[in-house]
């Protein structure tokens, strides 16, 4: 299947009331994890990368590889998404080279630090769209800034910080026009999330809730969503790591969360802490190896079966069968009526 618009899998989302894993990618075997698992859940895909994950892959080596899995997996509608654009510039140099959804993270200024000004923002998020809308490529916004750095990017603000607010969250998506909306409720990126299990008062769900009840025709979007689990981090830590002790988002939050308007939840975390660990196992037992397909085969299924539980948990497993996919000059056409 051709790659298709992060709109047309959200909405499909919507109507089947479950929610889509976005995983984040830099290389072929996370690419090819996320695929495997993919065709053995029957889900729907979005591949997310951020700035860094394009400086990395110096972006075209990104882009063809997705191509490729296209090719392979004809079965599995998929996204190609930009986590966390920086600046209009940004997003289109994403929309020139084939992606087909792009977040403009205008929570931030261009530096992916400063907490911006609710103007900056609309202003920035307004003209992606316009950009992004006449080539039928989705947009997601953000309003509220989420906790931690990730890649450099991000406040360094822990997660309550910058909530979202409900009514400028109104407000924003309607001076916007803008297809999903990510929102800040207590999460952070990376692995230090919350220092002990997440309560209502770390981790709140009332206020998603409470966004969703006022905007419930809008796509939500969970960042900052893994669940770190125990078990991923002890493999770290049994073969010669240092994680402190750390908690994620249980995913009963997150399936609350699908219940109440959330479409696209961000993992990457949990595909880390499983790569590194298996990573990290074979070279402490097996310290005569030095092929890397003898650490990256692991590490690949490790990642492969972090998502394939994640596609069952967010309900978008069986689903890859539904899209027929629409072209993006159709979407285009679709937004300009
Ligand atoms: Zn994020």
């Amino acid at each position: 299947m051709p790659l298709v618009s992060m709109r047309q899998l959200l909405d499909e989302a919507a109507k089947g009331g479950y929610g889509i894993g976005a995983f984040n990618v830099n290389n072929m075997e996370q690419i090819q994890a996320i695929m495997e698992a993919a065709r053995e859940t029957k889900s729907p895909v979005i591949v997310q990368a951020s700035r860094g994950a394009r400086a990395y892959s110096q972006d075209r080596f990104l882009y063809h590889l997705m191509l490729a899995a296209a090719e392979l997996y004809p079965e599995i509608p998929m996204v190609l998404h930009q986590d966390h654009g920086n600046s209009v510039e940004t997003c289109k140099s994403a929309i020139d080279m084939g992606f087909t959804s792009v977040m403009m993270d205008g929570s931030l200024m261009p530096d992916g630090q400063t907490p911006s000004s609710f103007e900056y923002n609309v202003d920035a998020t307004r003209r992606v769209v316009e950009m992004a809308h006449a080539k039928g490529v989705t947009v997601e916004g953000e309003i509220g800034c989420l906790g931690g750095i990730e890649d450099g990017h991000g406040a360094g603000l822990d997660g309550l910080s910058h909530l979202t607010d409900p009514d400028q969250a109104v407000k924003f998506v309607k001076l916007t026009g803008l297809d999903a909306l990510a929102i800040a409720i207590g999460t952070s990126h990376g692995a230090y999330k919350f220092s002990k299990k997440p309560t209502g008062k770390t981790l709140k769900m009332a206020r998603l809730i409470e966004i969703h009840d006022k905007l419930p025709n809008v796509h939500l979007v969970m960042h900052g969503s893994s669940s770190v689990p125990k078990k991923l981090q002890n493999i770290i830590n049994r073969y010669g790591g240092k994680l402190k002790p750390t908690w994620g988002v249980p995913i009963k939050e997150i399936q609350l969360g699908i219940k109440n308007g959330v479409r696209k939840i961000n993992v990457d975390t949990d595909n880390r802490l499983a790569m590194t660990g298996a990573v990290r196992k074979v070279l402490m037992k097996s310290p005569k190896k030095f092929d890397p397909r003898d650490y990256l085969k692991p590490a690949r299924e490790a990642m492969k079966k972090v998502v394939a539980e994640r596609m069952g948990q967010f309900g978008q497993a069986g689903h890859a069968g539904d899209y027929a996919p629409i072209p993006l000059e159709e979407m285009a056409r679709r937004y300009r009526a």
